[in-house]
């Protein structure tokens, strides 16, 4: 995961390399003359007050992105907000020159970027939360760290860690941290990592703390690992593919 190209602005003539939602090869790019900004009213009317510097610029943007990938040339639409930052550059002569550029991040994209690999083999019921969270990646991290933790609820159920208990014929929910505590043995290298997907969620959901959208990806790297072993596993793949050369000794059909 490229957390810098995912979380630092842009400037529109060198957008990041998001990759293609559809194609997941492409790069997408910014087509020409769709690139939009515009100064929102509270900014346009700041220019009269006799401090104004151009750091007080508000943006709003839009603009239409093209896979680069010739065989899918998905479009996608992407906006956001911008601002004005300065940086020194240095003239011809070698002089430091205070300069103002517009920089850019996005809010949403549509149809949404693809943050992690899903292995195809995933149950739909988390699929879906994973979509959902790249969805509000950008615009709310607290929202996006609350989608993985439901997400990797759905992962529990779907491993038959149950989720209720029933004592006097009453059924009580089995919290997350419990239901955790439950995995068998096989999934135990997963608990910490769960558990720490959780308080990342729980960060999200109550709002104690700001969720920024480096937790976000701690959370999304994690859950990554856990899907890729569980539904995906190199290593019996692998294992599997020696065992049917070892026993034909030599490649099997
Ligand atoms: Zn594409």
């Amino acid at each position: 995961m490229d957390r810098k190209l995912l979380k630092l602005p842009f400037r529109k003539e060198n957008s990041p390399d998001w990759v293609c939602p559809t194609c997941n090869k492409g790069i997408l790019r910014i087509k020409e003359g769709t690139f939009h900004e515009a100064e929102l009213r509270n900014s346009r009317e700041a220019h009269s007050h006799e401090a104004w510097e151009p750091e007080w610029i508000n943006y709003v943007y839009t603009c239409m992105l093209v896979c680069s990938n010739d065989k899918c040339k998905e479009i996608v639409v992407g906006s956001g907000t911008g601002s004005v930052d300065w940086d020194i550059v240095e003239d011809e002569n070698g002089v430091p020159d205070q300069v103002y550029e517009d920089y850019f991040r996005p809010k949403h994209f549509e149809p949404h970027l693809r943050l992690i690999h899903i292995p195809d083999d995933c149950p739909e019921t988390v699929t879906s939360l994973l979509n959902e969270s790249f969805k509000l990646f950008f615009s709310s991290p607290s929202a996006a760290a609350n989608n993985v933790r439901a997400a990797i609820e759905e992962l529990l159920t779907e491993l038959n860690i149950k989720r209720f208990s029933t004592s006097n014929g009453k059924r009580r929910f089995i919290n997350l941290h419990q239901r955790i505590g439950l995995l068998p043995p096989k999934y135990a290298p997963f608990k910490d990592m769960i558990l720490a997907i959780k308080w990342l969620g729980n960060a999200g959901s109550h709002g104690h703390s700001e969720v920024t959208m480096d937790d976000v990806m701690d959370a999304y790297e994690l859950t990554e690992h856990i899907l890729q072993e569980i539904y995906e596993p190199k290593l019996k793949k692998l294992k599997a593919i020696a065992k049917k050369v070892n026993k034909k000794k030599g490649p099997a059909k």
